[in-house]
């Protein structure tokens, strides 16, 4: 057993060694930080995010997918589909999510004004703190940013989270290849897929098949350090 906990130990180091490498590669990785651990529970945790919502049965049926694998996820949602439909993102916190920033109309963030920007972001959180989440966190759409950008995040007190693992999902590849995504990733990882955007059946049943599986290597899904409230 102890044999067992130094192998661990090894092997995380040698996880937090990769992800460090991956960060430096694509910048938009995940947190730096995320290499030290939050708590100490990183180890086993690959943090699920969903993008574009809500939108309507897409994010039941993800919402239900996450149910059956006890997964906690965050869900980036836009503000103005938050609006149309308050009731689903009081669903997505109720089931344990944390229901977060990605602005109120989903721009490209680099072709704003500050003032511009400055407002989307503000409208969201507006909408959000209406519906009871203080999640901390923002992701901007298309993962689209710039100095100015993160200055407006930042004074806006909300932590830029990115991923490292894209699904494509948006795409619709299909379910294998989502899956196949899915089943890549590993402890540390934040995964990048969509509830909203279109028809997301393909990313729901990837979810099906993959969850299970990572659950079988002892994954748990949970919620990025950057989001946590609190
Ligand atoms: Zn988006």
């Amino acid at each position: 057993m102890m044999c067992g906990m130094q192998m661990s130990r090894i092997l995380l180091a040698a996880s937090a060694a990769a992800i460090g490498s991956l960060t430096l590669v694509v910048p938009a990785a995940a947190h730096p930080d995320r290499a030290a651990g939050p708590g100490g529970d990183w180890n086993d945790t690959v943090y699920l995010t969903f993008d574009d919502g809500p939108n309507g049965d897409d994010t039941d049926r993800v919402l239900e997918v996450l149910a059956d694998n006890d997964a906690r996820a965050t869900f980036f949602a836009v503000g103005q589909s938050l609006e149309d439909d308050p009731a689903r993102g009081l669903r997505i916190m109720a089931e344990g999510h944390v229901l977060a920033n990605h602005t109120w109309s989903h721009p490209d963030l680099t072709e704003l004004s500050r003032a511009e920007v400055d407002w989307e972001i503000a409208s969201a959180a507006w909408m959000l703190d209406d519906l009871g989440s203080g999640a901390p966190c923002f992701r901007p759409p298309y993962g689209s940013s710039n100095a100015e950008v993160d200055d407006a995040i930042a004074d806006a007190g909300l932590n830029k989270l990115m991923w490292n693992v894209d699904t494509e999902d948006w795409r619709r590849p299909g379910v294998d290849a989502i899956a196949d995504v899915l089943l890549g990733a590993a402890p540390g990882d934040v995964v990048l897929m969509h509830d909203g955007g279109g028809d997301r059946s393909q990313t729901v049943e990837a979810l099906e098949i993959a969850l299970p599986r990572l659950a079988e290597r002892g994954y748990r899904f949970g919620i990025a350090p950057e989001c946590v409230v609190g």
